[in-house]
């Protein structure tokens, strides 16, 4: 027995290590498991319950770390929060991947044809489609014929392992579909500065910032571009322009809006032979020392996650440099290092001109972004709206529908249309009116929904984040009628008004004034 455990572990690539006897056991059941079962899925619990049946069964935390240990040498696939989806098999994972990310090989001519639009989608512009999706469950060629009762759970680890991004949904009723960024093949048509109409007179470029690697892994930037999207939407090109809805998802190069609502503001990642690198448009702001260095740190932060964590290598190294974002960004001459000392112009070999030295990439940061009385009632005004309206609006839309989504899956636009359906609480004017046909003497619940959902679009449509003292007080004061109505009206557990009052003795930081613009 000894000699066989010796020989089992030296096969497996654990060997060397501490090793519990326990978890020997335990490896070969599973083993036995993944021959019986058609597909090698098995939840926690059916683990747990073979465990039980071991002559040393493994108590909870050891279940977990054999689990864990497992999941870090890629013998099976466990994420902590999806527990009824643990993969015995990583071939078996990979060969679903397969089918899905190569789905051209339909072997049903009719829904080959029906499906040709969406397939090329799939193949040329990396956007699977619901649909596409389907018709491989259906496919009885490929391994997960029929296995839709696990569709979700294997979308969900495709997205863990960052092969699909969920594209955002413009409403809830939306169907899914998702983003391969390894099956992007097309380029930009044209440069990129054009297909956004940007101009060096209507738009400010930063330099670019350029993380420069002796190697790089060739799917990093892949990964990268998931982070990114976790956190920022892909920017979509002009409808005048292109198709309408096509984003900005091209073979190396992608651009993302940080100013999701006003679009003022965006980020273009681009890939180049051993770099990445990533430069911001500022279409409204002056562009200043330190603006962007958030935005550095995160990229640079992910970047090394994604080597250490999912890549595990530790002899990938980059270097963070700087170069003129005025000339072809393709170009890889003309890198510069970061220096400890402040310069302020800088003379530029490409242009053959003198140019100014921002450092908005720096985090060395000398005068702070100083915001100003405007900005900071904006702000203000937004995490009123953001918070507090839209608490108001789910929580009464919660009394008539009380499977509503969870509050941060819905967003005013949704709420005043949920409100606007339910049909309950009726303006005195009907719905959609304006400030001036909403006179004060209004007060039913109806004409304070119209309140919120006016004060949100005069901040939505707003272009410059600014709102001066008056009309920031004539808001508060309407504001603060309505919520003491709502008040009395819902009983919350704490009261919109004193929230409303804590909010304005409240001061704001860069990053509320920063995510407010965001948001909003
Ligand atoms: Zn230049």
């Amino acid at each position: 027995m000894r000699q066989y455990i010796i020989n089992l572990a030296k096969t497996m690539s654990i060997w060397n290590k501490r090793y519990p006897l326990k978890f020997i056991q335990m490896e070969m059941c599973l083993q036995e498991k993944k021959k019986e079962l058609q597909i090698p899925i098995m939840s926690l619990r059916e683990i747990q319950h073979i465990s039980t049946k071991m002559p040393k069964p493994l108590n909870e935390d050891e279940l977990r770390l054999f689990l864990e240990f497992h999941h870090e040498i890629r013998a099976l696939v466990y994420f902590k929060d999806l527990p009824d989806f643990i993969i015995l098999d990583t071939q078996w994972l990979s060969d679903a991947f397969k089918c899905i990310v190569t789905a051209e090989k339909f072997r049903k001519d009719v829904s080959r044809h029906r499906m040709k639009g969406k397939l090329k989608d799939l193949n040329v512009r990396g956007i699977l489609h619901s649909d596409v999706l389907e018709g491989i469950f259906k496919d009885e060629n490929n391994i997960l014929y029929q296995q839709d009762q696990h569709k979700d759970d294997i979308l969900n680890i495709m997205e863990k392992f960052d092969i699909i991004i969920p594209a955002p949904r413009e409403s809830l009723d939306e169907k899914d579909y998702y983003y391969v960024p390894c099956m992007v093949k097309s380029k930009p048509e044209k440069d990129i500065y054009e297909m956004f109409n940007v101009t060096n007179d209507n738009c400010k470029k930063s330099t670019w910032l350029c993380f420069k690697f002796m190697f790089l892994p060739p799917h990093l930037i892949n990964h990268l571009i998931a982070s990114l999207s976790r956190k920022f939407k892909i920017a979509e090109l002009d409808a005048t322009e292109q198709k309408k809805g096509q984003i900005a998802l091209f073979r190396g190069t992608v651009v993302f809006e940080l100013h999701k609502s006003t679009k003022l503001r965006k980020l273009i990642l681009m890939t180049c032979p051993n770099f990445i690198q990533i430069q911001i448009l500022e279409l409204k702001k002056e562009i200043k020392r330190g603006m962007y260095k958030d935005i550095a740190a995160f990229v640079t932060e992910e970047i090394i996650k994604i080597i250490s964590r999912r890549f595990k290598m530790s002899n990938v190294k980059f270097d963070k440099k700087w170069k003129c974002g005025l000339k072809q960004p393709e170009s890889v001459t003309g890198l510069n290092d970061f220096s400890e000392k402040q310069i302020i112009k800088y003379h530029c070999e490409k242009c053959q001109a003198t140019h100014k030295f921002t450092d908005e990439w720096s985090d060395l940061q000398n005068e702070s972004l100083c915001i100003t009385k405007e900005e900071f009632n904006f702000t203000k005004m937004g995490m009123i709206v953001l918070n507090i309206l839209a608490d108001v609006l789910y929580d009464l839309l919660k009394q008539y529908r009380p499977n509503l989504p969870p509050r941060s899956d819905c967003d005013i636009t949704y709420l005043y249309r949920e409100h606007r359906n339910l049909n309950k609480h009726i303006p005195s004017n009907l719905w959609g009116g304006t400030w001036q046909t909403i006179p004060n003497t209004d007060i039913a619940i109806g004409d304070d929904i119209e309140r919120i959902r006016l004060t949100r679009n005069e901040l939505q449509h707003s272009k410059t984040f600014n709102l001066d003292d008056n009309r920031f007080n004539d808001l508060c004061n309407i504001i603060g009628h309505l919520l003491k109505r709502f008040d009395q009206n819902i009983k919350p557990v704490s009261r919109y008004t004193d929230r409303l009052n804590e909010t304005l003795a409240k001061t704001c930081s860069e990053e509320e004034v920063i995510s407010v613009e965001n948001e909003i």
